[in-house]
């Protein structure tokens, strides 16, 4: 499987990271060993000193597909998630400056917490998805899915004009404003509406 990230989806978070706003979706991968399951917990990594959050709506993608037309790709997922698009923010800004790839800053080891996955039928407008992140029990981050620049299905759509989706593969569809850096021994939990769906610690 792999992990599809979204990038500056939501324009109050584009404009925090001072990102002009996109005319086309921008997106980045993230290899199948980035993946962090079953509520273990993600271990801050020694080459970064600012290690963000980004809360995102994930996608979980059910069958095979390529070129797929906006009108078809809500057929190509049937389940919603939470994640955590970790970044190492300090090499983030060094490789953008550089104009190099993101990969050291974005797709390292446990860089994409998952929770549990709900059935997309269980959503009344995909378009209004209200969810959030506490950590040590505050709320850091709040979004709706009602804020996206580009829908799922013009994301599922776009990426698959260039890649091809496959059973398994996640589509993170971005963050909205109020990312920030986390510490260790912070305790995660992150929810879609009132449903803790993703929790887990910081060591
Ligand atoms: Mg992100």
């Amino acid at each position: 499987m792999k992990i599809i990230c979204i990038g500056r989806n939501y324009r109050e978070h584009a404009k925090e990271l001072n990102n002009a706003v996109p005319e086309k979706p921008v997106f980045f991968m993230k290899p199948d060993t980035a993946l962090l399951q079953k509520n273990n917990p993600f271990f801050y990594p020694d080459f970064s000193k600012n290690v963000q959050y980004e809360t995102e709506i994930v996608l979980k993608i059910n069958r095979n597909g390529r070129h797929i037309e906006e009108q078809f790709a809500h057929k190509y997922f049937d389940e919603i998630g939470i994640g955590i698009d970790f970044t190492a923010r300090d090499l983030q800004a060094e490789q953008k400056k550089k104009g190099l790839p993101w990969e050291i800053a974005k797709a390292f080891d446990q860089s994409a917490p998952v929770g549990k996955f709900l059935p997309k039928s269980q959503f009344a407008d995909l378009n209004n998805i209200k969810f959030s992140l506490k950590i040590n029990g505050e709320i850091r981050q709040q979004g709706n899915t009602e804020d996206m620049m580009f829908s799922f299905d013009r994301i599922i759509s776009y990426v698959s004009q260039f890649v091809s989706l496959k059973p398994g593969d996640l589509i993170f569809t971005g963050t909205p404003a109020g990312v920030g850096p986390i510490q260790i021994n912070d305790h995660f939990e992150v929810f879609i509406g009132e449903e803790k769906l993703l929790e887990f610690n910081v060591k």
